[in-house]
Parts: C-alpha cells; sequence; structure tokens
C-alpha cells in the first residue's frame, strides 16, 4: 500500500504519518527529515538543499527528483510505503507515479490534512519552541505556507483526478484525527 500524507506545514503529516506506519507495518519515509539529516552530516545533497530549507522555499525539483525515485524503488519499499512531505509538485509526483508503475505498483491514497491558516501558524510557532528547528522561524513560516499554497496545493487536483484523494478535518486530537485517516483507508 502506498500512501501520501497530504497538506500544508503543521498539518499533522508528520505525527499521523508515524501512527499509520506503526499501524500497517509499512516504512514511513519523509524528505524533509532526510534533507535535514544530509544538511546536519554536510553530504553534497545537505550543502545544495541548505539555503533553500532555510529560506522556507523548496528544494528544487532537479536536486530532488532522484532522491525520490530511489525512495520509492528501495528494496524497504517493496510492500509499499507512507510518504511524508512528498510529492510536492507535479514533477514529483509524475516521478513517485512512474516509478511506483515501474513496479506494477500505483498511489492508492492521497489522505489530505485540512487545518486552518490560523491554527497552523499557532502549531508552527508552538513546535519552533520545543524543536529548534532553522525554518521555524516567524519568516520562514509564512513562506513555507504561501509556498504551500503556490506550488504544492495544485496538486491534488492530478490526485482527485486518479480518485485517491480524501480530505480529512485535521482539527481535534492526535487520536482523533488517526481515527479519520484510519476510516479512509478502511482499516
Ligand atoms: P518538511 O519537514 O516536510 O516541512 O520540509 C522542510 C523543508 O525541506 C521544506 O520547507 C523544503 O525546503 C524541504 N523539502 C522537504 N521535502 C521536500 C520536497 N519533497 N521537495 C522539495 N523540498 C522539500
Amino acid at each position: 500500500m502506498n500512501i501520501i500524507l497530504f497538506g500544508p506545514p503543521g498539518a499533522g503529516k508528520g505525527t499521523q504519518a508515524a501512527l499509520l506506519a506503526e499501524r500497517t507495518g509499512l516504512p514511513k519515509v519523509a524528505t524533509g527529515e532526510l534533507l535535514r539529516a544530509a544538511v546536519r552530516n554536510g553530504t553534497p545533497l545537505g550543502q545544495q538543499a541548505r539555503r533553500f530549507i532555510d529560506k522556507g522555499l523548496l528544494v528544487p525539483d532537479d536536486i530532488i527528483v532522484d532522491l525520490l525515485r530511489e525512495l520509492v524503488a528501495s528494496p524497504d519499499s517493496a510492500r509499499g510505503l507512507i510518504m511524508d512531505g512528498f510529492p510536492r509538485t507535479l514533477r514529483q509526483a509524475e516521478a513517485v507515479d512512474e516509478s511506483l508503475a515501474r513496479r506494477g505498483r500505483r498511489v492508492d491514497g492521497l489522505l489530505y490534512l485540512k487545518v486552518p491558516e490560523d491554527e497552523l501558524v499557532r502549531r508552527l510557532l508552538g513546535r519552533a519552541k520545543e524543536e529548534g528547528r532553522s525554518d521555524d522561524t516567524r519568516e520562514a513560516i509564512s513562506q513555507r505556507l504561501a509556498v504551500y499554497r503556490a506550488e504544492t496545493e495544485p496538486l491534488i487536483e492530478h490526485y482527485r483526478e486518479l480518485s485517491v484523494a480524501t480530505d480529512i478535518d485535521g482539527l481535534g486530537s492526535v487520536r482523533e484525527v488517526a481515527m479519520r485517516v484510519e476510516d479512509a483507508l478502511g482499516l
């Protein structure tokens, strides 16, 4: 089963992806986490990605698409995977779709976590205090939300056309949202 957790920064994708991974036994893969690790380790990918991440911009597709192909084609993902934070552009979606198709697979479900903007900002500023991420400053947060609206949100149409997208109310407790996610997937 290949599932995309979709939605704006602060919608709860990472939290729900982790719970879903536990529930299904499938690996959860988060490109944001992989990129932050690459930055910490000073790898060539990290060196390229850093300035985009810190500004709240997307890392360009030319840099990211090969990484996505590797993740989807990895033996760890043979039974499927939970995608957290990707695809984020149409080109990325096409790369994911193609890599899955090569295995005779497809995206089985996209869960669109919907949370109002003021709540997103509140959550992200709260997380900034706890985690100290370099891109959780007020400036980077508003940039990330703007980038999401302009570049990532339109992608939903691609998956609506494929009839795999389900809207999920992202407000409420972690447990409540997790139950909505499981219901949507028929688990
Ligand atoms: P996230 O942890 O998902 O909020 O991602 C943090 C940052 O990493 C984003 O603001 C982007 O700069 C970068 N990033 C993560 N995933 C992607 C992706 N699929 N495409 C481009 N940039 C990404």
